[in-house]
C-alpha cells in the first residue's frame, strides 16, 4: 500500500505518521521527492483502514498495491482447490452439475426431481428449506421438515444435498448438510460468514445482487480466514439496468475469478435469467467459460411451483441440458 502525501507536508508531520505506521507493526518506506513524498507501507497492510488514512489532512491519497484478499488469492495458492463433496468434486478439471427444486415442497416432489435429476447426470441435489423472500407474504420455505425431506432424498438416491442457511441458530440443524449454501442476500452477513467458516463443510457462496467481484472475494476471505477452505464461489447474475432478464449474468466472472484466486466457480443460470427457456444456453456458455459446475433449478411440475417456477426447467429439458453441457465440455478440454 502507498500513502502520497500532500505538498508542504512538514518533516515533523511525516514523522508523526511513520510512527502511527510503524505502531501497526508496518515497515514504512519513505521517498522524498522534489515536490511531495510517497511512503510505501510494507506488512500485513490488510488491518489498515485506507479510508481512515486516506483521510488525514496531510495524505493526498491512499492506493493499494497488492490485492487486500490473501488466502483465497491465487498468487498465494496457484494450484486450483478441489472441493470434495461426498463422491462429486468441484474445481481443478472436475465439474458438478448442481440441480433441483428451488424449493423443497413434498416428499414426492423432491424425491422425484431428485431421481431425476440424479439420471440425467447431476452430481448433487440443491432444494431450499429456509427460503430468502424478498415478500414476507410469499412461501417461506419448509424449514425444518423441508431438510428431513432433503435427507430422505439424500438417501434414496445417495446424492449429496446443498441447502441454504439464512441464520445462525440453524446451524446444528445442517450436521447433515454436505454443502452449506450461503445466497445472494446474505453474501455480507459477516457473523453467518465466520460461523460457517467455522466449520469444515463445503461452503457455496454466492454473489450479491449488487456486489463487486472483489466483495465476492473478501467474503470467501471471512470464511477461509476462520479455518475452512472448502468454499464454492457461485455468479449467479447482478442487478443491471436490464430488466427483460431477471439479473445480468456476468459471465466474465468466470475467467476473472479464475485469475484472481484458486477457488471453484460455478455459475446458475436460473436466477441469472429468471426464465426457463434462456437456461440451456446460459448453462452452456457457463460450460464454455470455464466454470467449474452449474446449478440449475429443475422441477417436476414448474407451472405449479411454489417458488421460482418461470425459471425452472422440467427433468426432461435438463436431460437434455446435461448433455449439451457435457458436449461442449468435450469440446474445451
Ligand atoms: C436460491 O438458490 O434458491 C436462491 C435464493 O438464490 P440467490 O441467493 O442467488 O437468489
Ligand atoms: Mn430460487
Amino acid at each position: 500500500m502507498i500513502a502520497i502525501l500532500k505538498q508542504g507536508t512538514t518533516p515533523e508531520q511525516t514523522q508523526h505518521l511513520v510512527d502511527w505506521l510503524k505502531r501497526m507493526n508496518l515497515d514504512v518506506h519513505i521517498s522524498q521527492g522534489q515536490e511531495v513524498t510517497i511512503l510505501g507501507l510494507i506488512g500485513d497492510t490488510s488491518k489498515v483502514d485506507m479510508e481512515l488514512l486516506g483521510s488525514l489532512d496531510i495524505v493526498e491519497s491512499v492506493k493499494r498495491v497488492s490485492e487486500p484478499f490473501k488466502q483465497v488469492n491465487r498468487n498465494f495458492h496457484p494450484k486450483d482447490s478441489i472441493v470434495e463433496i461426498g463422491n462429486a468434486k468441484i474445481g481443478g478439471g472436475y465439474f458438478s452439475m448442481i440441480a433441483g427444486p428451488c424449493s423443497v415442497e413434498s416428499e414426492d416432489q423432491i424425491i422425484e426431481v431428485a431421481q431425476a435429476v440424479k439420471d440425467a447426470g447431476a452430481t448433487i441435489l440443491r432444494g431450499g428449506a429456509f427460503k430468502p423472500r424478498t415478500s414476507p407474504y410469499a412461501f417461506q420455505g419448509m424449514g425444518e421438515d423441508g431438510l428431513r425431506l432433503l435427507f430422505q432424498a439424500k438417501k434414496a438416491t445417495g446424492l449429496p444435498i446443498c441447502t441454504e442457511l439464512m441464520n445462525i441458530v440453524h446451524l446444528d440443524l445442517f450436521a447433515d448438510v454436505d454443502v452449506i449454501q450461503i445466497g445472494a442476500r446474505n453474501m455480507q452477513n459477516f457473523d453467518l460468514l465466520k460461523e460457517v467458516g467455522k466449520t469444515k463443510k463445503p461452503i457455496l457462496l454466492k454473489r450479491g445482487l449488487a456486489n463487486t467481484l472483489q466483495e465476492l472475494l473478501m467474503s470467501a476471505e471471512y470464511i477461509m480466514s476462520e479455518g475452512n477452505p472448502n468454499v464454492i464461489l457461485c455468479e449467479r447474475g447482478i442487478r443491471t439496468y436490464e430488466t427483460y432478464t431477471r439479473n445480468t449474468l456476468d459471465l466474465s466472472a468466470v475467467p476473472v475469478l479464475h485469475e484472481l484466486t484458486h477457488l471453484p466457480v460455478v455459475v446458475d443460470p436460473s436466477h441469472a435469467t429468471g426464465k426457463a427457456s434462456l437456461v440451456p444456453s446460459m448453462a452452456a456458455a457457463a460450460a464454455a467459460s470455464g466454470a467449474d459446475g452449474i446449478m440449475v433449478e429443475v422441477h417436476n411440475n414448474p407451472s405449479c411451483a411454489l417458488c421460482d417456477g418461470a425459471q425452472s426447467i422440467t427433468p426432461d429439458q435438463f436431460a437434455d441440458l446435461s448433455h449439451r453441457v457435457q458436449l461442449i465440455r468435450e469440446a474445451i478440454r
